[in-house]
């Protein structure tokens, strides 16, 4: 079998996708990769350091490993993207550009995220159209638009598979969040177990869309595992999990941990939620590679809990 890479599988979505991969075609077959090294989690199978803006470096890793398919996930996020604009413009575009020139040639499958950070304040908030007015304003979505587009183009211009989707804010409990606005939705879970106190960076109010990373890393897979022919985004696709805002998580753990505060102050990152939507329409996924979410707020929060209960537990 050909093998797959993973770029950027030290983050908190690779790490999880690495090991569902690794689960479903063989340990020796995923070959995740990454500035830093290896974590914990994902050292037990074939690994590479790699900076993906080294593109003579990814075509060597490519041979050596005989690689077929990438899911290329390393970016700057939107946060840490608005504290260093043009590092974060460089890494994503460029990163994404050499990933795309090896599906001329070699690579016959890859797999790119966009974000809902796309949208903008002009889009319609509610049940976000697949297709709307999107004027992002962050360094981080304006990369990512610019990035369906190539992804588009490559498709249409040079017969690349490649696919992608607009993932919400993704929450788990595997890997630490690298740095975007919807981070809190995975620290408040720590602090409610560890502290009993959380100082919120969002207002109450913000509501924004939301997945678990189980459903992010299934519909990550399901979308690559399509019919291509099936597949009429060659951009990238709306998906949705979930919608909820700082009060609404805080009363769902309070269920559990009643004793559990919160304090909220909100900081730059408001001014980026709020420029996001509040729900997402994803019927063309639905449509085309038959989409649907398993996690909604309660269920996410009970599994959430109930495994940082548990490492926490067998970490003491
Ligand atoms: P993350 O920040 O946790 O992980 C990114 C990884 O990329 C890090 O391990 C980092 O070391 C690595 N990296 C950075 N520069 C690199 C380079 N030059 N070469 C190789 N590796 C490099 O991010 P994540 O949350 O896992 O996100 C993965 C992808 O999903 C990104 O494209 C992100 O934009 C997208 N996304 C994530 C979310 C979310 O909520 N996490 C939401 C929407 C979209």
């Amino acid at each position: 079998m050909k093998k797959i890479l993973v770029i950027g599988a030290c983050g908190q979505l690779g790490t999880e996708l690495t090991l569902k991969l690794r689960d479903l075609f063989g340990v020796e077959n995923v070959v995740a990769s990454d500035l830093r090294e290896a974590v914990d989690l994902i050292k037990d199978g074939p690994y590479e350091q790699l900076d993906v803006m080294d593109k003579s470096r990814l075509d060597e890793v490519i041979s050596t490993h005989d690689i077929d398919q990438i899911y290329h996930l390393a970016a700057i996020l939107s946060a840490r993207g608005e504290q260093n604009p043009m590092l974060a413009w460089d890494l994503n575009m460029t990163s994404l550009l050499n990933v795309l020139e090896t599906g001329r040639d070699r690579i016959t499958k890859i797999y790119w995220p966009s974000s809902i950070a796309v949208f903008g304040p002009d889009t319609p908030m509610v049940q976000t159209p697949q297709t709307t007015v999107m004027n992002p304003n962050t360094v981080y979505g304006i990369s990512k638009l610019a990035g369906e587009r190539w992804c588009e183009y490559y498709f249409q211009k040079y017969k690349v598979d490649v696919r992608s989707m607009r993932y919400p804010g993704l929450i788990g409990y595997k890997a630490k969040p690298g740095g975007g606005t919807t981070d809190y939705a995975v620290d408040i879970f720590w602090k409610a177990i560890l502290d009993k106190s959380y100082e919120c960076f969002l207002k109450p109010d913000t509501l924004l869309p939301m997945m678990y990373m189980d459903d992010a890393v299934k519909a990550t897979i399901d979308l690559m595992q399509a019919d291509p022919a099936a597949l009429k985004v060659r951009s990238s696709y709306n998906i949705s999990g979930m919608s909820f805002s700082p009060s609404m998580i805080y009363q769902e753990i309070s269920k559990r941990y009643p004793d559990f505060q919160i304090e909220y102050n909100p900081d730059f990152r408001q001014q980026i939620a709020d420029s996001w939507p509040d729900s997402i329409a994803d019927d063309q996924a639905r449509e085309d590679w038959n989409w649907s979410p398993s996690f909604d707020l309660a269920k996410m929060t009970a599994t959430m809990l109930d495994n940082l209960e548990a490492q926490l537990v067998s970490t003491k």
